[in-house]
C-alpha cells in the first residue's frame, strides 16, 4: 500500500471526485481507504423499540486506492508516489519535486 494514514489525497474517479481529503484508515486486507468526508451514504434507520425514533445516519464508505491521488504537502500538487532508497531504507518520494514524503 503506497498510501499512509493522514495523507492528503484528492478524489479522482467517483461521486466525490475534485475533493480533496485526509487519510482516515488503511484497510490493507480488502485493499481499500477510509477518506474522511468521503464516499459517504446516508441510512435510514428504523427505530426498533418503541418510544424511539428513527434515524438517518451518515457512514462513509472506504473507497479503493485507484480513485484517488496524493497531494504532496511540499509542492501541493496532484501526484503519483515513487520510491527511493536512501540507506537501505525504502522511502517515498513525489514524483513532481522528489522531496519525502
Ligand atoms: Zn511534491
Amino acid at each position: 500500500m503506497k498510501f499512509k494514514k493522514g495523507d492528503s489525497v484528492k478524489v479522482v474517479i467517483g461521486k466525490d471526485k475534485g475533493k480533496t481529503a485526509k487519510i482516515e484508515k488503511i484497510l490493507p486486507k480488502i485493499n481499500k481507504i477510509l477518506v474522511a468526508g468521503v464516499n459517504q451514504y446516508k441510512r435510514h434507520l428504523k427505530a426498533r423499540a418503541q418510544g424511539q425514533s428513527s434515524e438517518i445516519v451518515t457512514i462513509t464508505k472506504p473507497m479503493s486506492s485507484q480513485n484517488i491521488a496524493l497531494i504532496c504537502p511540499h509542492c501541493k500538487l496532484q501526484t503519483r508516489i515513487g520510491f527511493s532508497i536512501v540507506k537501505n531504507d525504502k522511502i517515498r518520494v513525489c514524483r513532481k519535486c522528489e522531496k519525502k514524503i
